[in-house]
């Protein structure tokens, strides 16, 4: 396979200037940013040492705070506090539930595609929350490293991403940097930043693993090192499993055990309603968990109103509260290895990621399924964004010697839309990026000038199963005879998984092109399920499938016909041919739409066989006239493309 290298050219620059640029980690629960110095990444803490800046945007009376500042205000503001943005990237108005039990902010009734979060500062989009998060980060870069308050002096920076994130959630976060006044340098995957940061790419060549548990994700990437390059092999995971679930089931625990010993569920059950209340005991229950990682068990006090409650939660009850959701992480493993089709006793190494690998045991759970040691040591928050780090230092060229490459997959197969409603992939899932890949189609009509081009992503058969992604129409070629156009459509997924689609008429050179933007993405779950049902559907859809050929090729034969007819049926048929052949006609005709696909092939055959004498008599006219005035070799191209239609003609001589 052709590697692509990923330092471009025109990004390179001497090795003595060094520029500076940050890797980000921009988190669901928390964002960092990080960057090299003397050869070294590190994360940079704010003002008061704290790496972690939550991804929390506060819109107040007094104006936008974000992070810690912003966290102080979820329980008294909830309603203008917005957390977990990152769920929203990219996405449509569609994939969100207005009245999710999770978020305690409300979204507007719109119009528009992208959904809006109702605050006191207006609706705001999940691209302006993000970009507020950025800025902070930049602000951050800018002062601990001394910079002009411009930040010009910031050559641009690595943003991670999920592996699954698809096109329309990069483009979201490409834009929200654009906003924050950040030069993207690329989009990086957050499990091949982690490989980066523990220095994987310059060891051992083998396959890792890598676990990403955050707050509100999980992500699996299988990975492959192959002479420094890293390929993405798999990714699987769940977009609505992480930290936030472990606290839920810790609240709802807080909440029985408040049933049973004070009485007072009633009232504590009503208010647990109130967003405030809910944003509470969420709080108490996360803080204990996260004690839980370093000693046996710990109180847990909450006030409700007037009422004061407390409990004891130890780490036995931790884990049996937990190994529910950890088996689901593994279970995600599995599927991941699968469609890897890798053995779980060939993964060298697992990489830790996320703060909700610190509790144990989801490392005694994880340790166990792989069966080998985890790799734990570098921060399990803080390793995305130091590899991000290292990446951009690369990309600025500080580092011209090194040649790092990095390869990712395509989650779900591309592909146009053809006759009957079907889909044509031409690139398939789980091929590597950047990848570019082209493919003919011509024409189904005679003399026409334009075609419509539907871009689809999924791996159904059938066009109604799949996503669409963007259409486009290329005009304005040169009428042929149906089949005679020659329509290139390449696809060219760039470094970042964006997607570009052009078609372009081999005679006449007539181009166009879209950039696929789609207004909304999808999860992946959604991408597991897409994938679930083409499995599950497989054979139903090649069934399918080949009915739906079977009755374009039986409309396209009757269109054929007709025209052929209406141009010479009566100058070179006896009407005695020509009421047989119209017989035959009507038998195709009546059965061009039957869910039989042998029927209809039988009908097509028939019609074939009846017409056999008037082909050969029109293929001979229409030679005759058309090379009236011509040299044989004007049409050497033409004629051995039709070898079909000569072969016919040889024969009824
Ligand atoms: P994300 O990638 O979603 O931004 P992070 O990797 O920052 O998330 O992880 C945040 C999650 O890690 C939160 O659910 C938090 O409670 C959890 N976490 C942080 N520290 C600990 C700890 N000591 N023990 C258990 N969980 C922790
Ligand atoms: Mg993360």
């Amino acid at each position: 396979m052709a590697l692509i290298q990923i330092a471009e050219p025109g990004e390179s620059t001497t090795a003595h200037q060094h520029r500076l640029a940050v890797g980000i980690d921009l988190g669901t629960t928390n964002s960092l940013v990080a960057t090299v110095r003397s050869g070294v990444a590190n994360t940079l803490p704010c003002s008061e040492g704290s790496h972690l800046l939550p991804s929390i945007v506060h819109y107040g009376e007094d104006g936008v705070h974000v992070g810690k500042a912003a966290l102080r205000y979820s329980v008294s503001d909830p309603l203008n506090t917005i957390i977990s943005i990152k769920r929203f990237m990219g996405r449509g108005l569609e994939d969100v539930s207005i009245e999710d039990a999770h978020y305690s902010y409300v979204f507007a009734q719109t119009t528009s595609v992208v959904p809006r979060i109702k605050t006191r500062s207006g609706n705001v989009s999940a691209v302006e929350v993000s970009a507020e998060i950025l800025k902070t980060l930049k602000k951050r870069a800018v002062e601990t490293l001394g910079l002009d308050n411009s930040g010009d002096e910031l050559s641009g920076a690595v943003i991670t991403v999920p592996a699954y994130f698809d096109d329309a959630q990069r483009q979201a976060t490409k834009d929200a940097a654009k906003l924050a006044g950040i030069k993207v340098l690329r989009l990086l995957n957050e499990p091949t930043a982690a490989a980066v940061a523990y220095g994987l790419d310059t060891g051992n060549e083998g396959v890792i693993a890598v676990f990403d548990l955050g707050g509100g994700t999980f992500d699996i990437s299988i990975l492959r090192l192959n002479k420094g390059v890293f390929e993405v092999l798999s990714t699987g995971g769940d977009s609505a499993l992480g930290g936030d679930d472990f606290d839920y089931e810790i609240a709802q625990w807080i909440i029985k055990q408040g049933i049973i010993k004070q009485g007072i569920i009633t009232d504590i059950k009503d208010q647990i309603h109130s967003p405030a209340n809910k944003r509470l005991i969420m709080q108490q229950a996360r803080a204990a968990k996260e004690t839980l990682a370093g000693s046996d068990s710990v109180i847990i006090e909450i006030d409700v109103e007037e009422h004061h409650w407390q409990a004891e939660l130890d780490r036995a009850t931790l884990k049996t509260l937990l190994t529910p959701l950890v088996k689901k992480t593994l279970m995600a493993c599995r599927r991941a290895l699968r469609d890897a089709e890798i053995d779980k006793q060939d993964i060298a190494e697992v990489v830790m990621v996320g703060g909700s690998t610190r509790t144990l045991v989801v490392q005694e759970m994880v340790a166990d399924f792989f069966g080998c040691e985890l790799l734990t040591s570098i921060d399990p928050d803080k390793v995305v964004a130091t590899g991000a780090a290292l990446q951009a230092d690369v990309l600025v060229g500080n580092k011209p010697e090194n040649e790092m490459l990095l390869l990712d997959v395509i989650p779900l197969s591309l592909g146009i839309e053809t006759m009957g409603g079907l889909v044509e992939k031409v690139i398939h899932r789980n091929t590597g990026i950047p990848v570019a890949k082209a493919q003919d189609f011509t024409t189904y009509k005679d003399g026409q000038t334009a075609m419509a081009i539907h871009v689809l992503q999924g791996e159904r058969e059938l066009v109604s199963d799949n996503r669409s992604l963007a259409r486009f129409e290329l005009r304005g070629f040169p009428p042929q005879v149906a089949g005679a156009a020659r329509i290139r459509v390449s696809f060219q997924v760039d470094a970042d998984g964006l997607l570009i689609v052009s078609a372009r008429e081999e005679n006449s050179g007539i181009e166009a092109r879209v950039d696929v933007k789609p207004s909304y993405g999808l999860s992946d779950t959604e991408v597991e399920s897409m994938l679930r049902e083409s499995i599950e559907h497989a054979e139903d859809d090649m069934l399918l499938r080949s009915l739906r050929e079977q009755q374009v090729e039986a409309t396209r034969v009757l269109e054929a016909l007709d025209s052929a007819l209406a141009t010479d049926g009566d100058s070179l048929l006896s009407v005695s041919e020509k009421t047989e052949i119209l017989a035959t006609r009507q038998i195709l005709f009546d059965l061009r739409s039957d869910s039989d696909k042998n029927k209809i092939k039988k009908a097509i055959k028939s019609l074939e066989t009846v017409c056999e004498d008037y082909v050969a008599r029109r293929m001979n006219s229409n030679i005759k006239t058309a090379m009236q005035g011509h040299s044989i070799n004007d049409y050497a191209g033409d004629l051995s493309a039709n070898s079909a239609a000569k072969e016919q003609a040889e024969e009824s001589k």
